[in-house]
């Protein structure tokens, strides 16, 4: 696995998988570009997500919501009034920070000092933090009092006192700009699940268990956007919402635990790599009844989120549904006289209407392909004491499935029958098939390492009866990206050789 991220980092600005975004102007912080190959392996993640959360399960259907929303959905999700993140700023130069960020990064002694100002544990950051925001006043005084530093320039801060701060990004609808013209880019793919509950149970006649898959973009404007795409402003998640009966929650709760974590195990990201944390009671969202956090152990981060698995109670479809107050909710939840629907489904043994409770398996695309690379990263040294970067990926994550490459550029009869073998296994739907005619195996062996291609197949003169040894006609060379195996199959066999790994 990698060492460090600045090792990922290099790797994907070198051979074109993520790209600071708008960098010819000076890039936009908290915004990337995924390049040529950034993009076939998120493809190749959130296929693997779909195809195991939707395609493999009998009670799951999937979704693509738009992802500017009405304001009210926001307001009724309750995004409106508590989707923030506590925001403190530093007089001397004008800095802004996320204040458990801030508080994170102190050295141990200076951390020491803050916790104990507020009677928590220096271990417990998002417990300081809340403490902090309950008495700003105080909280200016402490930080400066212990001498917090500021993260970029390294002094001891003068500290504003911490407010919060609404992540939504808003946006005007319409020609006409007016009071009511604002529109919101959903936060989080889930609430484009919820406000559709009810078409999707109408049109599929779905009863209970059943969950609704989606993968989209969401959108926050993160105050210290930071970690190359660990934390972004524009990101995009995979997002199941599983409806129940209340009472079989914590059963199906679970069940998604175990789900998930052999899902990441088959991207190559190992149980022993992630840590279960199961949120303690005062740090759960207000919403959550229970919830495990998935910590990866990132390289530099340490071990830092990459999805959350919660229980969200009734709450959320308590929170849209017309006639609250007859629907005997579990949830405390905001008074609703906005929607139009009753967001209600047969009780599967009483067959009363009940809002179901949620669980909800949310993780981010942008952290996962982090996560993969990372463990997919590896230096070794070869036999020959030459040094190499190979990216054992999963075959299914891998960008290019093979590279085809005619030994010699110049020869047409390597490289016309090198781009006829291109064709017929791009025809097989394995993924991309691509055509290595840049003359130089060593560098193109290299590269294809590099990006974590499988497997290449070599065209030379002994396929095409020019070779010294007639019995190779019309066979082809193929390396393993891992073991450096080489193996000689006959072109006919190619096709049923490739499809038996790639699967
Ligand atoms: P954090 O505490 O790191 O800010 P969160 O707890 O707010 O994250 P959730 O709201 O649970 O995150 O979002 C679900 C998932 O979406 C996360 O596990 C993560 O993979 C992804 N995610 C959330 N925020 C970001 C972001 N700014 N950039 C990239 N991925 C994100």
């Amino acid at each position: 696995p990698a060492q460090t991220m600045e090792e990922l980092v290099s790797l994907c600005k070198r051979r074109g998988f993520i790209f600071q975004s708008s960098e010819i102007y000076g890039g936009l912080q908290g915004f990337y570009d995924y390049g040529p190959l950034g993009v076939e392996l998120k493809n190749n993640i959130k296929n693997a997500w779909w195809r195991a959360n939707v395609h493999e399960r009998d009670d799951m259907e999937g979704l693509d919501a738009s992802i500017i929303m009405h304001r009210l959905a926001l307001r009724h999700s309750g995004h409106e009034a508590t989707f923030n993140d506590p925001m403190v700023d530093n007089k001397k130069n004008g800095k802004r920070y996320r204040l458990d960020h801030l508080v994170k990064d102190q050295k141990a002694e200076v951390l020491a000092k803050v916790a104990e100002g507020v009677g928590e544990q220096p271990e417990n950051i998002a417990a300081v933090s809340a403490r902090l925001m309950e008495n700003p006043a105080r909280a200016a005084e402490l930080l400066v009092a212990a001498g917090v530093r500021d993260s970029h320039s390294g002094e001891v801060g003068e500290w504003t006192e911490p407010r919060p701060f609404n992540m939504m990004f808003k946006t005007t609808v319409g020609p006409v700009p007016d009071a009511d013209s604002y529109a919101y880019l959903r936060p989080e793919t889930a609430q484009g699940i919820f406000v559709n509950f009810k078409n999707v149970v109408d049109s599929t006649s779905r009863r209970l268990p059943f969950g609704i898959a989606q993968i989209g973009k969401a959108f926050r404007n993160e105050i210290t956007p930071r970690n190359f795409v660990f934390r972004v402003r524009e990101m995009e998640q995979m997002e199941i919402e599983f409806f129940c009966a209340p009472g079989t929650d914590e059963e199906w709760h679970e069940h998604w635990l175990e789900k998930r974590l052999s899902w990441w195990e088959a991207q190559g990201v190992p149980r022993g790599k992630i840590i279960v944390e199961d949120v303690p009671a005062d740090d759960l969202a207000h919403y959550s009844k229970r919830t495990y956090d998935l910590m990866y152990d990132f390289p530099t981060l340490g071990h830092d989120e990459i999805e959350g698995i919660a229980n969200r109670t009734d709450f959320d479809l308590g929170s849209h549904t017309k006639g609250q107050a007859e629907l005997d909710l579990s949830a405390q939840v905001m008074e609703n006289a906005d929607s139009v629907a009753k967001l209600t489904i047969p009780h599967p043994e009483t067959n009363k209407p009940v809002v179901p409770f949620v669980i909800e398996p949310s993780a981010g695309v942008d952290r996962a392909l982090l996560a993969v690379l990372s463990e997919a990263y590896h230096k070794e040294t070869l036999e020959n004491g030459n040094e190499r970067t190979v990216l054992k990926l999963r075959p299914h994550l891998a960008p290019i499935k093979v590279a085809v490459i005619p030994l010699a550029r110049n020869k047409p009869e390597l490289v016309d029958l090198a781009r006829q073998i291109k064709a017929d296994l791009q025809s097989l739907g394995l993924g991309r098939i691509l055509l290595e005619d840049s003359g130089n195996i060593g560098k193109a062996y290299r590269r294809h390492d590099e990006v974590g291609t499988p497997y290449c197949v070599t065209v030379d003169f002994d396929t095409v009866g020019k070779g010294e040894d007639a019995a190779l006609t019309d066979t082809v060379t193929i390396r393993d990206r891992d073991t450096l195996a080489q193996e000689r199959v006959a072109i006919a066999d190619l096709a049923g050789w490739l499809q038996g790994k790639l699967r």
